[in-house]
C-alpha cells in the first residue's frame, strides 16, 4: 500500500541551536511571532533561551504561557483569542508535548470559522489547515511532536483526550536542541523517554508501518535503548541526552508516518481521568500490551529487541521476543515505574471506569493498528 510521507521542512538539530531561532524564522520571511509556553519555563528563566536571540535580532515577540499539562480546548480557546488580538505571523511552540501541541492547535482552531471547537477536528476528521506556520522547539525528549503531525488536546466537557491529525498539525520547522534538556528531572526523563521508545516500538509493529517509517524507528530504538538509562542517572550527561533528544525526534517522525497503536490508545483515557502523565500511563501499560501482541508480530518484536540492544542475530525471534519483554519490565523497575495503584489511584474509581476507557481506547482507532486488536473486554 503506498505510504505519505510528511515532516517539518526544516529541521535544525544540534546542542545551541535554539540560538539561532531569528535566523530559522528569517529564512521563511517571519518576524512577528507569539511564544506558547507552560509557566514554569517563564518562572524558571527557561524562557530566555528563546527570548534573547528573537531580541538580539530586533524582534518583539509576545508570550502565551498558559499552557497546562495534557492541554485542554479552554486554553486553545484562550490562545486563540491572543493570537487573533494581535498581529502575529507564527507561532513558536517551546517546551514539552504540551506547549507545543498547545501552539498547532491554536493555529488550527484560528484558520476554522467562528463558533468552530476543538472536537470538530478530532480523528477521524482532517485538520489540514493552519492560521500561521509554527516552529517547534522541544524541551523533553519525548512526545516528537515538533516532527509529527498530530496535536493532542481534552475536551473538558467530556473528559477524553482527542487525537487531532493532518497537515495543520506539522510544525514549519523545529529545533532540537538537546542543551534544553539537561534540566528535566530524572522522573521526568524516565516518563518522556518511555514515551519516545513506545513510539519507536509502536511505529515499528503497526500494521501501517512502512519501510520509511520503519528505518526512523530502528534507528531511534538504537539511540533510545542505549542512551535512557544514562540519561535518567545522570542527567547533565551531553551524549546521553543528545542520542535522547535525536532519538525522540527520529520516533516521532516515525510514528507520524507509521502510527502509534494499543498502547497509546490506552493510554488517553488513563491520562484523561486521572492526569497521569502521559509518558507514564504509557510505561504503565507497555509491557503487557507488548505480551499481548508479542506473538502476532513476532519477527518484528524480534527485530525491535536486537535494535534496543538486548538480542543478537543470533537469538531465534521467540528467544529475542522473551528478551525484550524482560528488557521493558526491567525498564521499568530500574526507572521506578508504578502501577496505577502505586500511582495513587483508588481501586474502585479505576474498576468503575474500566468499560468507558475500554471504549474510549478503541473508539480513537489507534488500536486498530495493533498486532492483535483486542476486544473491549479484554
Ligand atoms: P509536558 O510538556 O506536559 O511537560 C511535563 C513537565 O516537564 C512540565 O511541568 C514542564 O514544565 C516540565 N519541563 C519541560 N521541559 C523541561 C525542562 N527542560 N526542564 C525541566 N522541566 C521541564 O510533557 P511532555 O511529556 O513533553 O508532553 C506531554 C503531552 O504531549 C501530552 O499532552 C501528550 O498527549 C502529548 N503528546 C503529543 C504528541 C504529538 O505528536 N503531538 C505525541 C506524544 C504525546
Amino acid at each position: 500500500m503506498p505510504a505519505t510521507i510528511v515532516s517539518p521542512r526544516l529541521m535544525r538539530i544540534g546542542g545551541g541551536s535554539v540560538s539561532q531561532i531569528a535566523e530559522v524564522l528569517g529564512l521563511f520571511g517571519l518576524s512577528r511571532p507569539l511564544i506558547v509556553t507552560d509557566p514554569w519555563m517563564v518562572s524558571s528563566g527557561t524562557i530566555d533561551r528563546c527570548l534573547a536571540p528573537l531580541r538580539a535580532a530586533g524582534l518583539a515577540p509576545a508570550i502565551f504561557a498558559e499552557t497546562v499539562p495534557d492541554p485542554t480546548d479552554t486554553v486553545i480557546a484562550a490562545g486563540v483569542a491572543v493570537l487573533q488580538a494581535g498581529d502575529f505571523d507564527s507561532l513558536i511552540g517551546f517546551g514539552g508535548g504540551s506547549p507545543m501541541d498547545t501552539a498547532k492547535a491554536m493555529a488550527i482552531l484560528a484558520a476554522a470559522p467562528a463558533g468552530a471547537r476543538m472536537r470538530d477536528f478530532k480523528v477521524p476528521a482532517q485538520a489540514d489547515r493552519a492560521a500561521v506556520p509554527v516552529v517547534c522547539i522541544p524541551t523533553t525528549a519525548g512526545t516528537g511532536s515538533e516532527a509529527t503531525r498530530f496535536t493532542v488536546i481534552t475536551d473538558t466537557e467530556t473528559d477524553e483526550k482527542m487525537l487531532i491529525a493532518g497537515l495543520g498539525a506539522l510544525p514549519l520547522a523545529a529545533i532540537v536542541d538537546h542543551e534544553l534538556t539537561f534540566s528535566v528531572p530524572p522522573r521526568t526523563t524516565a516518563d518522556t523517554g518511555i514515551d519516545s521508545l513506545t513510539h519507536a516500538l509502536e511505529a515499528f509493529v503497526s500494521k501501517r508501518a512502512n519501510p520509511h517509517a520503519d528505518s526512523l524507528a530502528l534507528s531511534a530504538m538504537r539511540l533510545i535503548g542505549r542512551h535512557l538509562r544514562i540519561a535518567y542517572h545522570q542527567p547533565r550527561n551531553a551524549a546521553a541526552r543528545e542520542a535522547m533528544m535525536l532519538g525522540a525526534m527520529q520516533a516521532g517522525l516515525a510514528f507520524s508516518n507509521s502510527s502509534v497503536a494499543l498502547v497509546h490508545g490506552m493510554s488517553r483515557p488513563i491520562g484523561a481521568h486521572f492526569h497521569v502523565p502521559h509518558g507514564l500511563s504509557n510505561a504503565m501499560l507497555l509491557p503487557a500490551v507488548t505480551e499481548f501482541g508479542l506473538n502476532d508480530a513476532l519477527p518484528r518484536y524480534a527485530e525491535a529487541a536486537r535494535a534496543i540492544g538486548v538480542a543478537t542475530v543470533e537469538d531465534a525471534d521467540q528467544v529475542a521476543g522473551s528478551k525484550l519483554l524482560e528488557e521493558l519490565r526491567a525498564l521499568n523497575q530500574e526507572l521506578g515505574v508504578p502501577t496505577p495503584r502505586e500511582h495513587g489511584i483508588p481501586a474502585d474509581r479505576w474498576e468503575g471506569l474500566l468499560p468507558l476507557m475500554a471504549r474510549q481506547a478503541l473508539a480513537s482507532g489507534s488500536p486498530a493498528n495493533n498486532p492483535r486488536v483486542p476486544e473491549e473486554t479484554e
